[in-house]
């Protein structure tokens, strides 16, 4: 037990408070030589081992492979908000692709959010519910589009749980006078990640699906209908694949690489805060206006969960500690000096219109990922809807499919210097 505490991600700095606080973490055999089956999956997240337990509870021979352990990756390390929709709001959606579409993916992903809920239950995987979430706005002049966000949901989305906060509401239930108003969510809510994660992967392994731990894929090409994966330890020869690397891919795969870019998002975790009980009374969690968004939570043993500073370079900040206390005492000045037991970093997988990537990207190979910091729910369902539409049984992946998801400019290879300098810009814009 001591040693799986103290491990370290080799792809991601810092360790997590969820590896302290998941229970027992099983490890998963590498892969020892060469296999066929029928579909292969790269990526042990929540995409790519939801998707291997739905294929092989219906008798789909599969075999997953993970280049680290199962939880490295975002699935294992991210802030844990459900969130309600996709990654904009329906209004915003609607102006990009009308109403019935903006609807379909609304409720899509209300589908996600039950799913997971559903999932979580079913398996006895104890994830930590906790029930709200709060969507604040750090400037004034906000009032009106989160009034009209609470009041559209309910008329057109068929989402009654969305309540206006106004400035003393939204202080009140913050515990902190940072925001300015906000609109509160009753139907979401937060969890612990990485528990979820870790029963995900043992329904799978249980479904009879070949998952493994610490097996790289180098390479992935296709020729006479078979799909081919090389890893060091041996070759994967299979009729279909899922790339299910999200903000991992590397070099694995080109046009993946092009679509879906890597930003880095930090997490820290303090103390318990008991002393300090009108911090997020309600235990609901927090998402703000930032376009670095910073969102918080408490945790259930009684955490302050702080997340926030981006990079958008491969460099990790000096000091994550610093940055985000920093952060907790802008928003909680009473928390200026409280102890931060844990400080973590992770891969946002993002695009560049912020909707997920599907997309075949050679025959019989098809690449999910890119949710842009919205994946908890939507990984869970993707995986399984990829399932679905291998086995025949839903076209409901179309939906996210049909998106339209261009390259970012310049490509894999320029990709990061043109985002690093776009990002920062609106980074900057943050500060004023
Ligand atoms: C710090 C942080 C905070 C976040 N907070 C939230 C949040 O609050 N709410 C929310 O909805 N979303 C959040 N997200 C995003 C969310 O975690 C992701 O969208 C989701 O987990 C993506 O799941 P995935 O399975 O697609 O990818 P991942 O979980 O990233 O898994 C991809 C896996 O592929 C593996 N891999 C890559 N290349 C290879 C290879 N060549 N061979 C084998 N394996 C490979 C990686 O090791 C990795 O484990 C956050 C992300 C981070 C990093």
């Amino acid at each position: 037990m001591a040693s799986q505490e103290a491990w370290q991600s080799p792809i991601a700095p810092g360790i997590s408070l969820y590896q302290e606080t998941a229970g027992e973490r099983p490890s998963y055999p590498s892969l020892d030589g060469s296999r066929t089956c029928d579909v292969a999956i790269v990526g042990g997240g929540y995409t790519g081992l939801q998707a291997a337990y739905y294929l092989a509870k219906a008798g789909v021979s599969v075999v997953l492979i993970e280049a680290c352990r199962f939880g490295d990756g975002a699935s294992g390390r991210n802030g844990g908000q459900l969130g309600t929709g996709q990654r904009w709001w329906p209004e915003e959606m609607e102006e990009k692709i009308g109403y019935e579409r903006s609807k379909a993916l609304f409720d899509l992903a209300e589908a996600a959010k039950r799913h997971l809920l559903d999932f979580a239950m079913d398996h006895q995987i104890d994830i930590d519910f906790m029930p709200g979430q709060m969507n604040v706005s750090h400037k004034v002049g906000y009032q009106r589009a989160y009034h009209a966000n609470a009041e559209i949901a309910a008329s057109r989305y068929d989402y009654p749980h969305l309540r206006f906060m106004d400035r003393e509401e939204t202080q009140q239930r913050l515990g902190s006078n940072r925001y300015l108003c906000g609109v509160r969510d009753t139907g979401t809510g937060h969890i612990h990640p990485l528990k979820l994660l870790i029963g995900l992967a043992r329904v799978a392994a249980n479904a009879g699906a070949g998952i493994f731990e610490m097996t790289k894929a180098t390479a992935i090409r296709q020729g006479g209908g078979k799909v081919t994966i090389e890893t060091p330890q041996g070759q994967i020869v299979s009729s279909k694949a899922l790339i299910a690397c999200n903000g991992y891919i590397g070099n694995l795969e080109p046009v993946t690489a092009s679509h879906v870019m890597p930003i880095r998002s930090f997490i820290g975790a303090t103390a318990p805060i008991t002393g300090h009980p009108d911090v997020l009374a309600g235990g609901e969690a927090v998402a703000d206006s930032r376009f670095v968004v910073r969102y918080f939570r408490k945790t259930k043993d009684g955490r302050l969960l702080f997340g926030g500073r981006e990079a958008y370079t491969a460099d990790n900040p000096r000091d994550i500690t610093q940055h985000i206390r920093r952060q907790i005492a802008e928003i909680y000045p009473t928390l200026g000096n409280i102890e931060i037991t844990h400080a973590w970093g992770g891969s946002v997988g993002i695009t560049m219109p912020r909707q997920p990537f599907v997309r075949d990207v050679m025959p019989g190979v098809t690449s999910i990922g890119g949710y842009s910091g919205h994946g908890v729910m939507l990984a869970n369902y993707c995986g399984k809807l990829y399932a679905e539409t291998v086995l025949g049984k839903s076209a409901d992946l179309e939906l996210f499919r049909a998106l339209d998801v261009p390259a970012f400019p310049g490509g894999a290879a320029m990709r990061a210097p043109l985002l690093f300098l776009a990002l920062s810009w609106f980074a900057l814009r943050d500060r004023f």
